[in-house]
């Protein structure tokens, strides 16, 4: 008879196998993904409480021929583990510059910020810069209505770089963006410390708790007490009702994100709303 040692041992064993099968298989799948541009980008539309859109955020979509829809929430991990979002970060900040070029030129859509979200491992690449500089020059951009999405991790990775790193870029004109706010549990306080345009409350924050309450509220006054002292623009995500809407606005943020407004959708339809919604 086996001992229990071994029993777990013959369980694990297989399973361990499975999952080193599938990552080797995400991984693969993704080289394709990249080679046969499966992927694509959404937008989502950024409103402010006086009915004006000021900006889009660019989200990464993978369809896969055979498994369908992929969530970002799964594969952008492995990319980042597996080195791939370096390739894949540089397609998302093409095509959503290339994006932004062609809506700067639309007499209804200039003016609006492009949002685009950064893995620590592309910002910290020693040519991230001259990548960003590369991306203005090449699609004429106003580089005010780029902005990039950081979050609270990869800042504090290494503050001191990424600081610099984040002044380089601000020199080029480009604006940033402190994505999840809130969710890491540090002191609020180093955000003084931070060049950041913006703080984007976390959907966690915006969401509600068993009591129909939002959770931590205490949090959202917090980070817009901390956002208008240092003169940031405030964006609230995952905005779903009107309830969630207006606690948010009586707290004194005045932007908002969410499906409550419209879900990410491909480039012609969040034009085609935005341009309806400012009818
Ligand atoms: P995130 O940057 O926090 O993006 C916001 C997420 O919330 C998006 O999920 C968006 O579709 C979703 N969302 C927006 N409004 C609502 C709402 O009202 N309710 C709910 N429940 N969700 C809402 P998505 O598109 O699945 O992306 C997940 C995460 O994947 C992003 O979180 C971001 O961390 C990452 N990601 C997406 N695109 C990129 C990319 O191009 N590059 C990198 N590095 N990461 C990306
Ligand atoms: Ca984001
Ligand atoms: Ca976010
Ligand atoms: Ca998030």
């Amino acid at each position: 008879a086996k001992t229990a040692g071994g029993n777990s041992q013959s369980m694990f064993a297989p399973q361990m196998y499975q999952n080193i099968q599938q990552r080797f298989n995400m991984e693969q799948a993704l080289v394709n993904a990249i080679e046969q541009q499966q992927f694509s980008l959404y937008y989502q539309p950024q409103v402010t409480d006086t009915g004006r859109v000021i900006g889009v955020e660019a989200l990464l979509r993978w369809f896969h021929p055979d498994l369908g829809a992929i969530s970002p929430a799964t594969f952008i991990p492995v990319a980042e583990e597996t080195g791939l979002i370096e390739d894949i970060g540089f397609w998302v900040l093409h095509q959503a510059c290339q994006q932004l070029q062609k809506w700067q030129t639309d007499p209804q859509l200039v003016g609006i910020t492009m949002s685009v979200n950064i893995s620590a491992q592309q910002f910290y690449l020693p040519e991230f810069v001259s990548l960003v500089e590369q991306c203005l020059r090449q699609y004429n951009l106003t580089p005010e209505y780029l902005m990039l999405e950081l979050t609270e991790s990869l800042v504090l990775a290494d503050l001191d770089d990424a600081v610099a790193r984040m002044q380089q870029i601000k020199q080029l004109g480009v604006k940033f963006s402190m994505d999840d706010f809130g969710t890491g549990y540090s002191s609020l306080s180093y955000l003084s410390r931070l060049p950041f345009d913006e703080v984007k409350i976390d959907q966690y924050f915006v969401r509600s708790g068993s009591t129909g309450q939002p959770r931590d509220w205490v949090i959202v006054d917090a980070i817009v007490g901390i956002a208008n002292t240092y003169g940031m623009k405030l964006v609230a995500e995952g905005v779903e009702t009107h309830e969630q809407q207006q606690l948010l606005q009586q707290s004194g943020c005045r932007c908002y994100q969410g499906y409550l407004y419209a879900k990410p959708a491909p480039a012609a339809d969040t034009a085609q709303w935005i341009k309806q919604y400012l009818l």
